[in-house]
């Protein structure tokens, strides 16, 4: 262990979560504001360059806290689409990783919220890897503002909850992360800007909607049936489909935002005409728009059973399918595959050990 894994961590407190903390040591609640300021929108992690506290001040945190909770490790650039990986190494050193992804109007970062994933998708490389344990909050928003730092402080726009792990199955720090990028933050990213993805756990949906964080949700769907998605998504056995459609609507009524729904195209396992049917279906019950994802190779993986056989849909296929979700009046975005080439794409992020 390093004297800095000993420091006390304030990297992941919140405004009022700081001012108690000066409190109790007899400094004036006001430097939890200072404090604040200084390390999420100045994104300092250097106690002695704060030039609004007190010198002594400034010593003492310097000695007994710390405002770093990750290193980074490599960046990795996609020569093909501008997407970045990063290699994170926390101080227990666990390695997570973090992508930004440029596009002609925005930049979007896709952070984790675990180390690796308790689910085991059967189409997903971090599900594949096992799972190690829960970030901190400050590991969480600490993606953020290092990636922030290192492309410039006004380079990222939106952010998605889209990387490794399960959001909801880590709901306190992810929820005090939103708080910080959402509620706290003079820079704040604009909510409508933040996006959770979940595979669905339906109590937490509820959680979050009763919550005053105000947030865009986004379900992996990936199939309307309970069978197929149980196949293909374990967890389905356990919150069924149904459950988390109603869960969804309770969440689209309290916050009056529309739901998103992720669809990996997976060759004749979803992308039927009876799929068509079942999405346009459901669609028709709430306010929804459907995220077309194709599948990104898992291979480095390796992976044996289903996940072995799991094949992508074929381009003119999603097109097709796309055109027939649109005809039934359903908006359908196409989420190109962008970062393959690094294993950065979705669902392919996973950390050897
Ligand atoms: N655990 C959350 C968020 C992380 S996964 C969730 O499951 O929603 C982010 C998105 O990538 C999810 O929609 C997931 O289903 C999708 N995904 C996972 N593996 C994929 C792959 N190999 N190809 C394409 N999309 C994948
Ligand atoms: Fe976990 Fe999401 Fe991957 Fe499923 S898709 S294993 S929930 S990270």
């Amino acid at each position: 262990m390093t004297t800095e894994n000993k420091k006390y961590q304030l990297k992941g407190l919140t405004v009022s979560e700081l001012r108690e903390y000066f409190e109790t040591i007899g400094e004036s609640k006001f430097r939890g504001e200072q404090l604040f300021n200084w390390m999420y929108n100045h994104l300092s992690t250097d106690f002695l360059e704060m030039q609004n506290l007190p010198k002594a001040l400034r010593e003492k945190l310097n000695e007994g806290c710390s405002l770093k909770t990750l290193d980074l490790i490599t960046v990795q650039d996609s020569v093909l689409s501008g997407t970045k990986k990063y290699l994170f190494r926390t101080e227990d050193e666990k390695n997570i990783e973090s992508v930004v992804i440029p596009e002609k109007d925005r930049s979007t970062l896709c952070i984790s919220t675990q180390v690796g994933c308790p689910l085991d998708c059967k189409f997903c490389a971090t599900g594949l890897m096992g799972y190690k344990r829960n970030l901190t909050v400050g590991e969480i928003v600490d993606q953020y503002f290092m990636a922030a730092k290192e492309n410039g402080k006004k380079s990222i726009t939106n952010i998605v909850y889209m990387g490794m792990g399960e959001p909801l199955l880590n709901f306190n720090n992810t929820l005090k992360s939103l708080q910080i990028f959402t509620t706290e933050l003079n820079t704040a990213i604009s909510r409508n800007r933040i996006t959770v993805s979940t595979s669905g756990i339906p109590n937490k949906i509820k959680e979050l909607a009763d919550s005053e964080i105000r947030v865009k949700l986004a379900l992996s769907l990936h199939s309307c049936f309970e069978n197929i998605r149980t196949l293909i998504m374990p967890i389905n056995k356990k919150y069924s489909l149904a459950e988390n459609i109603e869960a969804i609507k309770y969440y689209v009524k309290k916050t009056k935002t529309r739901i998103t729904f992720e669809y990996t195209m997976l060759q004749g396992i979803n992308d039927r005409e009876e799929d068509v049917k079942a999405l346009a279906k459901l669609c028709k019950q709430l306010p929804a728009k459907i995220n077309v994802i194709p599948f990104n190779s898992i291979a480095h993986m390796a992976p044996d059973g289903i996940s072995g056989e799991l094949a992508p849909t074929s381009r003119n296929k999603i097109y097709d399918f796309v055109e027939k979700l649109r005809n039934n009046n359903i908006t359908v975005m196409i989420r190109e595959t962008q970062g393959d080439d690094i294993a950065g794409a979705c669902g392919q992020l996973a950390v050897k050990y």
